[in-house]
C-alpha cells in the first residue's frame, strides 16, 4: 500500500479500486486537481484562489486534545477568535460564493476550527454552492451525522466528507476527542456510508483521518489498525496528519527555503468575514483583511500585501514573515513519514 498524496502536513492512502470514486467524476475535476498541483509548484496564483475554506461556525461540540481550538480556549488565547464565537451571515456565504462562481473557484470547504454540523443551515450552504458547480467539502467529527443529516447532505450535494476520528481504540479516542462516544459516532459514519451506498453516490469522496500520537513507535500498529476499522466501512480514503505541538517554537529547525503551497490556490474566510492565508496562522497573525462593504475577495487574493508574502517565499525569505518562521508547516516538510504499511 502506498500513499498517492501529501501535504506539508498530511498523507492519504489512495483507495482500493473498488472503492475507487475517481473514475465516476468528469473531466473537469482532474483538470482542477492538476490546476491544484500546478499552483503549489510552480508560485503561480492566478487571479483568483482556486479553493476557499468557509468556516461557517467556529463553535464546536468537543474538546479534542489535539485541536488547536483547544489549546487557545485553555491558554485563554483569544487571538484565534478575536470577534469571539459565532456563526457566519448567510449574506456573506451567498456573496462568496456569488463572486466565486464568475472568477475561477473551484471548490469550497465549508469548515475550519468550527464543527460545520452546528451551523443550523448546512445543509442549504451546501447546495448553494453544489448550484454554483463547485466541489463542496466539509470534515467532521460526525458526532452530528444523524441519519437525516446524512440524507440530507448527500441529496443537497456534498461531494467530498473527511471524518476526523483520531483513534481506532474507543478508550483513546474518548480520551482524545472529549465529549464524544467512540461508538456512536462509528454507527454514525457506518449508516452515512450505508445510506450513501444504497442512494449510488458514487462519486462521493469519503476519508477517514487521524493525527499520528507523537511517539513514532506507535504509527505502524496505529496505522494498521485505523486502516482495517474504516475499509471495513468501505471508507474510501485513509488520512494521517502529522502531529504538531501547539505553542512550539518550530523557527530553529525550520529548513531556510520553503515554498507554502496554498498561498497560491487557496484563501480561509473566517466566520466573521476575516480573511487568512493558511490552516497554519491559527493566531491570525497575518491579516489579509475582512470582506466587507466593496471589499472583496479578487482584491484580497491580488493585493500588495498577500503579493509580498508569496514574493518572500518565493525568494527563500519566508522567515521573514514572523508567522512563517516559527509555523510547523515548513518543518514537518522535511518529515519523511510516508507509511511501511504494505
Ligand atoms: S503560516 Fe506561513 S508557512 Fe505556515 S502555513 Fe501559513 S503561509 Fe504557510
Amino acid at each position: 500500500m502506498s500513499a498517492d498524496y501529501r501535504s506539508p502536513t498530511y498523507y492519504e492512502l489512495a483507495a482500493p479500486p473498488e472503492l475507487d470514486w475517481r473514475p465516476y467524476r468528469p473531466e473537469s475535476y482532474l483538470d482542477y486537481r492538476a490546476e491544484w498541483a500546478r499552483r503549489g509548484e510552480t508560485g503561480r496564483a492566478g487571479d483568483f484562489p482556486l479553493h476557499i475554506d468557509i468556516d461557517p461556525t467556529n463553535r464546536c461540540n468537543l474538546r479534542c486534545a489535539m485541536c488547536p481550538r483547544t489549546y487557545y480556549l485553555e491558554q485563554n488565547n483569544e487571538k484565534w477568535a478575536p470577534h469571539g464565537l459565532g456563526d457566519m451571515d448567510f449574506s456573506l456565504f451567498i456573496r462568496l460564493i456569488e463572486e466565486g462562481q464568475n472568477k475561477g473557484l473551484r471548490s469550497v470547504k465549508l469548515n475550519f476550527l468550527g464543527e460545520p454540523l452546528l451551523y443550523p443551515k448546512i445543509t442549504d450552504l451546501v447546495r448553494l454552492a453544489n448550484d454554483a458547480g463547485l466541489w463542496v467539502m466539509l470534515n467532521t467529527n460526525a458526532v452530528l451525522l444523524t441519519e437525516r443529516m446524512s440524507r440530507d447532505l448527500l441529496q443537497a450535494g456534498l461531494t467530498d466528507i473527511f471524518f476526523s476520528f483520531d483513534s481506532p481504540y474507543k478508550n483513546e479516542y474518548e480520551k482524545i476527542r472529549t465529549g464524544a462516544d467512540y461508538d456512536k459516532v462509528l454507527a454514525n459514519i457506518a449508516r452515512f456510508m450505508e445510506i450513501k451506498e444504497k442512494g449510488g453516490y458514487k462519486a462521493v469522496q469519503t476519508r477517514a483521518s487521524l493525527v499520528l500520537p507523537a511517539d513514532p513507535a506507535r504509527h505502524e500498529t496505529i496505522k494498521e489498525d485505523f486502516i482495517r476499522l474504516f475499509r471495513n466501512l468501505k471508507v474510501a480514503e485513509i488520512g494521517f496528519g502529522l502531529p504538531t505541538v501547539m505553542g512550539r517554537d518550530y523557527e530553529p529547525e525550520n529548513p531556510d527555503r520553503f515554498l507554502c503551497p496554498d498561498l497560491f490556490r487557496r484563501l480561509f474566510v473566517y466566520w466573521d468575514g476575516v480573511v487568512g492565508p493558511c490552516c497554519g496562522d491559527w493566531e491570525r497573525n497575518i491579516d489579509l483583511g475582512r470582506v466587507e462593504g466593496e471589499i472583496k475577495v479578487a482584491e484580497m487574493w491580488q493585493s500588495q500585501k498577500y503579493r509580498a508574502l508569496r514574493e518572500f517565499h518565493k525568494n527563500g525569505q519566508y522567515k521573514r514573515i514572523p508567522a512563517c518562521a516559527h509555523c510547523s508547516v515548513p518543518f514537518l516538510s522535511t518529515v519523511e513519514v510516508l507509511p511501511a504499511v504494505t
